[in-house]
């Protein structure tokens, strides 16, 4: 899951936080169209013709083996008819392991395209299968039935997918549902799709581009005698960081925050209120209640009260960190007060007058063979494992690298995965890790062993030179990673259950944490190696790297308690909100600067409509918990083995049979504390 998905927009980027690739829950292929099996049984070297008719005679075997256990007499409840159902569906996704992510990854278009066809035809067998009352009716038979501890999480999640659904609703409330739904789904695909067409634009002067860098104005057309500067995520941070004029300053941010417009806003407001009719009709007291049913916080008082806690502490810090910067303003001779759009500008200037770091000198520490055997060996000693490449891979292009995993204390198989680390066309544009396919137990009772992927797109190397990652990179990679390691390492024996699907507000936690190796200045001697020298980072570049991460850590973060604040609020306060009046009243109280009038900044806020619904809350609140499982290697040591081992043992195992708070009352041996997220951002304990 890329770590780009936090909100971005004019406010200091904040690292971490994965989209919802959790929905591709990719799929394995059993070769029945296979020539050569590779290691892993997946046949990647597939036609679109093969795969469309794989595609669809595969579902339509799985949706034969669901009506028949319909058809049982009622009272089927786990080993006669939630297991069989669990076993037809995964038995589909292994069977269509290929096909369900080659649409993101093959080399030819046609094959991208037949596969992006069967993913949809794949969703649309999920959708059928979560609302279906006769799973829900089994689900709900069979909770009486089972006492191991996966049985109950099997079926809890059921229960849950059936009453998410509708399953359990009379057939003319059914209808009222699934009509809810549609609409929703079509207002929200015009939200997004308004913010993709829609090309903003301001005009500078020529002079108002001289601070900018010569090679973002050599991207900008010309117009009279000055420029037009589009106005998108991809030019936000060059322009706002690097524009001198606060008058052009003012200008894009205002652009910037009336994007969507008044339609988006009257989409929104029609999202809250068809939400808000679901979730009456699903028995739930608000939306935020229904997305929260199926998360670890549970409750949105819950996510609120994490919220308003964590808020209480930074918003001095923020205010703070704007007073420094207000006072450069002030030397350099601006009188006007600071404002919004001053920020990121004076935060840069702050960043290169104090701390210096040179992104591209800090690049050639890190050559991508280097960086990669390092992490290796960094997950090998901490989580008992070894990685040995597989040549030649049997992959879905030329360049791609295969790995099986060994357990080392028993020398036993594990599981493999693939690196697809370079740009081509038509590949998936981020980096991200994609599941392959969930380990299980099968009703052989034979262990089926996991397969995953790491596809990311690395600048290419210069001709003859090693390939060079920034320190984002290498972060990068270390927590898709640790994603990687969450879905080899589960021992959880269904597949609903298995690896990373966990409770998607937990999902983070484990790669938040794990980020913090790549600050530890021991491991980033031992990930770094000169290109020319071979020496390892500095110790001085080292430290300078670590000040300015946390130079904005008040601001960042309000920041994002204001996004969750807001999303949660919007998602709780019933069908009538304005959620142009909320935006302006929150921001007044959570924020240093608030929204700027006139703009109607939550119009182009694609995380409300995009899965992140009630949800956003999730980015803060897994970094909570996932420095909270960092206290125990800061104390035990980065590099303990025994803290992995246990970490391995009560985390990464279990994948989604136990819940969260149980898995880290386990790995904690304690209640969790918000203790280590202050000391994270720099902030004092509260008073209990
Ligand atoms: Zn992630």
């Amino acid at each position: 899951m890329p770590r780009s998905t936090l909100r971005r927009s004019l406010d200091p980027i904040a690292i971490a936080g994965c989209a919802a690739l959790w929905a591709l829950w990719a799929l394995w292929a059993q070769p029945a169209h296979a020539a050569l099996p590779a290691a892993t049984g997946i046949t990647w070297n597939v036609t679109p013709q093969q795969i469309a008719d794989h595609c669809k005679q595969r579902i339509a075997e799985a949706t034969a083996r669901i009506k028949t256990l319909d058809e049982q007499p009622a009272g089927a409840g786990f080993g006669k008819g939630l297991l069989p159902i669990e076993s037809a569906v995964a038995d589909l996704s292994d069977a269509l392991a290929a096909e369900a992510v080659l649409g993101q990854i093959a080399v030819t278009k046609d094959v991208r395209d037949a596969a992006t066809k069967c993913s949809e035809d794949l969703a649309d067998f999920g959708v059928k299968v979560g609302a279906d009352p006769a799973i829900l009716a089994f689900a709900t038979t069979a909770r009486d039935e089972v006492t191991a501890t996966a049985d109950r999480a099997l079926v809890q999640r059921y229960v849950e997918a059936g009453r998410r659904s509708g399953a359990g609703l009379d057939a003319a409330k059914r209808k009222q549902a699934t009509a809810l739904f549609e609409r929703l789904s079509k207002v929200q695909i015009a939200f997004q799709r308004e913010l993709s067409e829609e090309t903003p634009t301001i005009a500078i002067t020529h002079d108002e581009a001289t601070s900018l860098p010569p090679s973002f104005v050599a991207t900008l057309k010309a117009k009279g005698s000055g420029y037009v500067v589009p106005v998108n995520e991809s030019t936000a941070l060059p322009f706002m960081k690097n524009e001198a004029s606060s008058a052009a300053r003012k200008r894009y941010r205002v652009a910037y925050d009336s994007r969507g417009g008044p339609a988006n806003v009257k989409r929104l407001a029609e999202a809250v209120a068809l939400r808000d009719r679901l979730a009456h009709l699903l028995g739930f007291k608000t939306w935020a209640d229904y997305q929260l049913d199926t998360k670890m916080a549970k409750t949105p008082a819950r996510a609120m009260a994490l919220l308003a806690q964590v808020d209480e502490a930074l918003l001095p810090k923020a205010r703070e960190e704007v007073a420094v910067l207000a006072a450069m303003k002030r030397d350099g001779g601006d009188k006007a007060p600071m404002a919004s759009w001053d920020y990121l500008y004076f935060e840069n200037q702050l960043q290169k007058s104090k701390y210096a770091v040179d992104e591209e000198a800090v690049r050639r520490y890190f050559p991508v063979q280097k960086v990669i055997a390092a992490v290796f060996q960094i997950y090998e000693h901490l989580l008992g494992v070894r990685f040995e490449e597989i040549k030649p891979a049997d992959a879905w292009a030329p360049d791609v690298l295969e790995y099986s995993i060994t357990d080392v204390a028993s020398g036993k198989a594990v599981g493999w995965f693939y690196l697809d680390l370079y740009p081509r066309a038509g590949k998936y544009e981020h980096f991200a890790m994609f599941p392959l396919r969930a380990g299980r137990v099968l009703p052989s009772g034979e262990v089926q062993k996991p397969v995953s992927a790491i596809i990311g797109n690395w600048p290419l190397a210069e001709p003859g030179k090693p390939a060079l990652l920034t320190h984002d990179d290498v972060i990068t990679f270390f927590h898709e990673f640790g994603h990687l390691m969450h879905n080899s390492l589960s021992t959880a024996p269904y597949e609903t259950i298995f690896g990373a699907n966990v409770r998607q507000d937990f999902v983070e936690a484990p790669s938040q944490m794990l980020e913090n190796w790549m600050w530890q200045p021991s491991v980033l001697k031992q990930v770094s190696s000169e290109v020319d020298t071979g020496q390892p980072l500095p110790d001085e570049l080292i430290r300078k790297m670590i000040e300015a991460k946390h130079v904005d850590d008040g601001v960042r973060w309000s920041r994002q308690v204001f996004y969750g604040t807001y999303d949660m609020t919007l998602h709780s306060s019933g069908a009538h909100v304005d959620p142009t009046r909320l935006w302006f009243d929150l921001s007044r109280k959570l924020l240093v600067f608030p929204a700027i009038p006139g703009t109607l900044p939550e119009a182009g806020f694609g995380h409300l409509v995009g899965g992140y619904d009630a949800g956003y809350y999730g980015y803060l609140w897994s970094l909570v918990y996932g420095q909270d499982m960092f206290s125990e290697f800061a104390k035990g040591g980065v590099d303990s083995a025994e803290v992995g081992m246990r970490y391995r043992k009560d985390i990464l195992e279990p994948g989604g049979s136990i819940e969260p708070d149980v898995m880290l009352h386990n790995f904690l041996g304690r209640d969790v504390s918000y203790e280590p997220f202050y000391e994270y951002v720099g902030i004092k304990k509260l008073a209990p």
